[in-house]
C-alpha cells in the first residue's frame, strides 16, 4: 500500500498586529486549496470529548459562532496528551518568557491534557519567543499562531502549531498573549467579541484569565467533526 508523501501546503496564521497604541488580534486567513492539489482527504469524524472537558459543568454562553472551521474541519487535537515544546528564548529583556509560557500551559491543562516536552523534541505545539526584527515596523506582529498540516508515517492526516510571542512587553501582556495564542493552538480558531475572554480580539490593559465562555467554546470545538487524525484514502498501488 502506498500513501502520498508530502508536507502540506498551508500555513495559516492568526496574529496580533501592533499598530499605534492599541493592538488588534488580526486574522490572516490564507486558504490552501487542497482540491487543486488533487489530494483526497479522509472523511470528517466526531471524537469522544476529552474527559477533562466533559466533566466541566455546562453553563453559560460561548462564542462558538466566531470559530472558523479550516479546510480539514475543526482544528482540534485527536490524541492526548497534546505535547508542547517551550523553546528557550534567544532574547528576553524582561526575563518573563519561560515562566509565562509554563503558566499559560498550566492554565489550559485544566481543560485539556497537555504535556511539556524537551524543546529539542518534536511536539504538537511549539512556543517560540522572537526578537523583533524591525523596531521601526509598526505593524510587526507581537504574537502569532500558525498551523501546518502534514501526513505522518502511518498515512494519518495531522497538524502541528507554532506560537510565536515576542517577550517585548511586561509579564502580564506576554502571559496574556501566550494564553490567547495557546487558545488558538488548542482549537479556538477565532475571536471573542467580549474583553473579559482570553480570546478577545484586541489586547486589553489587564489581560483576563481563561473565562467560562472560553472553556464553553473550547468544548463546543471538541464536539465538532474533523478530518484530522484519520488515515488518507489509499492510493492505487503502482503496476
Ligand atoms: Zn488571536
Amino acid at each position: 500500500m502506498k500513501h502520498r508523501w508530502w508536507l502540506l501546503v498551508c500555513i495559516v496564521a492568526l496574529g496580533l498586529m501592533l499598530g499605534g497604541t492599541q493592538g488588534n488580534w488580526e486574522s490572516l486567513a490564507i486558504t490552501a486549496n487542497l482540491t487543486r492539489q488533487n489530494i483526497q482527504l479522509p472523511a470528517a469524524v466526531h471524537y469522544p470529548l476529552p474527559p477533562s472537558l466533559a466533566e466541566i459543568p455546562r453553563k453559560g454562553e460561548d462564542y462558538f459562532d466566531e470559530v472558523q472551521p479550516v479546510e480539514v474541519g475543526y482544528l482540534l487535537w485527536t490524541e492526548f496528551p497534546v505535547t508542547v515544546a517551550i523553546e528557550p528564548p534567544q532574547w528576553d529583556p524582561n526575563h518573563v518568557w519561560q515562566a509565562a509560557a509554563e503558566q499559560a500551559v498550566r492554565e489550559w491543562s485544566a481543560y485539556l491534557p497537555l504535556e511539556v516536552v524537551d524543546a529539542r523534541l518534536p511536539a504538537n505545539i511549539r512556543l517560540l519567543s522572537q526578537r523583533p526584527t524591525d523596531q521601526h515596523n509598526r505593524r510587526a506582529r507581537f504574537a502569532e499562531t500558525s498551523y501546518e498540516l502534514f501526513v505522518d508515517s502511518q498515512g494519518v492526516l495531522r497538524h502541528r502549531c507554532r506560537v510565536v510571542v515576542r517577550p517585548s512587553q511586561a509579564r502580564k501582556f506576554v502571559l496574556g498573549a501566550l494564553r490567547h495564542e495557546l487558545g488558538h493552538a488548542l482549537g479556538i480558531w477565532g475571536h471573542s467579541p467580549l474583553p473579559t475572554d482570553a480570546l478577545y480580539f484586541a489586547q486589553v490593559a489587564d489581560p483576563p484569565p481563561i473565562s467560562q465562555r472560553d472553556v464553553n467554546t473550547l468544548r463546543r470545538v471538541y464536539e465538532q467533526p474533523t478530518r484530522l487524525g484519520q488515515r488518507l484514502p489509499e492510493l492505487t498501488p503502482h503496476g
